[in-house]
């Protein structure tokens, strides 16, 4: 997001300002862009957010061109399962989509049944496939695309971390004083915590995801093609191929997500719920072996699931650009540009965000996601 931001910053014509990047960690570890599952879709339950992705979409099949970069972009969609429990919130977000223009279609069991036949339909009632401007993406590559363009274009970099943030500058670990016009809060599952060195209550905390690597014995007409969409079994837990293997992973039970976690990879994850649950979905995973594992943090909006981007109502010069929930990297491009714009021009150009604007969280109204993955 930073790094977005600084970027399209320095690409607009009209701004004429200095732009720094503090980065405590300038090999970003454990950042979330450098640990994410980097896919990108159309299908949510919030309109904003499929305008979001969907520049995200246009943006990456760009990117050689605005960035010099190879993304790997591939787009065979998602695929959400529902069972009769979910069916009614699937119908819904369809039907939100589709006044969105969005390319997805509902298919019954036997229809899921036909079109993917190493799908089980144990248990599901409809499913929901998005057949076009979804996929997955090379994120690191994308965060150091930004980086790299936005410091060739003159943005500093500054090693160091925020220990203080205040209305016009930030003091830094070093005991230095950075003082701006503008500061951009974007700290990713860390936002909370820098907002509260200035006092400011910012309902984003680090939430802990474990991604494995798998792979299966595959046997000729059995299992998945190839490219198979992302899918997301009801339990929740999802799986898509990552070049010669797969990677999957769930949300664990919102009594075992502590915001505390330390940044371990949770085995008893693999074992416990996404092993049973790919093997039941997809029979050919029944014997799927992990062959690699990484957890990292979602940067968790515990108010409603959504980005939190905009001015802060009191203090003008402090801009949030945070708490997007497990689908801030496909959204990096939209926000970059919003955020610039915002900036620059003193308003929203193209994409209106006002609505993830901080004054829903003081004015308790939130706009649930309910399509998080
Ligand atoms: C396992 C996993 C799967 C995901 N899957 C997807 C997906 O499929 N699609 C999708 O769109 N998104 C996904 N996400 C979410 C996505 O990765 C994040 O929304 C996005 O990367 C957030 O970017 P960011 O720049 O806000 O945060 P980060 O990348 O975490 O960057 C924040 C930076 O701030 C720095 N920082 C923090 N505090 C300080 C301080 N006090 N001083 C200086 N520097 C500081 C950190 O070091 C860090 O580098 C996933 C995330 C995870 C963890």
């Amino acid at each position: 997001m930073g790094s977005s931001i600084a970027w399209h910053l320095k690409s607009d014509p009209d701004f004429t300002g200095n732009v720094v990047v503090i980065e405590r960690d300038p090999t970003y570890a454990r950042a979330s862009s450098a640990l994410s599952a980097s896919s990108i879709r159309q299908q949510f339950s919030t309109p904003l957010n499929i305008h979001l992705s969907r520049y995200g979409i246009g943006f990456l099949r760009q990117a050689s061109r605005l960035l010099d970069v190879d993304l790997g972009l591939r787009e065979p969609g998602y695929l959400f399962l529902a069972s009769d429990a979910g069916e009614a919130v699937l119908r819904a977000n369809h039907a939100v989509q589709k006044g969105e223009g969005c390319a997805v279609e509902l298919l019954d069991p036997a229809a899921l049944r036909s079109r993917f036949p190493w799908i089980s339909d144990e248990g599901v009632r409809l499913a929901s496939h998005g057949v076009a401007n979804e996929g997955w993406f090379d994120g690191p590559a994308l965060m150091q695309a930004f980086r790299r363009k936005a410091r060739a274009l003159g943005t500093q970099y500054v090693a160091d971390e925020v220990v203080k943030l205040a209305p016009n500058a930030v003091t830094l670990r070093s005991g230095t004083m950075i003082e701006a016009g503008t500061i951009v809060l974007a700290a990713g599952p860390w936002s909370g915590e820098v907002a509260a060195t200035a006092g400011i209550a910012l309902p984003v905390e680090p939430r802990r995801r474990s991604v494995f690597v798998f792979d299966y014995q595959k046997e000729q007409g059995r299992g998945p093609p190839g490219l198979m969409p992302l899918t997301i079994d009801p339990s929740g837990t999802w799986c898509r191929p990552e070049g010669r293997f797969y990677i999957g992973g769930t949300t664990p039970a919102e009594g075992n997500d502590p915001p505390t976690a330390p940044l371990e990879v949770q085995h008893q994850e693999w074992d416990d719920m996404v092993w049973p649950a790919l093997a039941n979905r997809v029979p050919a995973f029944e014997a799927a072996k992990v062959v690699n594992s990484w957890a990292g943090y979602y940067e968790y909006n515990t108010f409603d699931q959504n980005g939190i981007v905009g001015r802060h109502p009191e203090i003008d010069s402090l801009i949030f650009a945070t708490g997007f929930s497990g689908h801030g990297i496909q959204q990096s491009p939209a926000v970059g540009r919003a955020v610039a714009e915002l900036i620059v021009h003193g308003s929203y150009r193209t994409l209106d965000l006002s609505p993830f604007g901080y004054e829903r969280i003081s004015a308790g109204k939130p706009i649930r996601e309910l399509n998080v993955v």
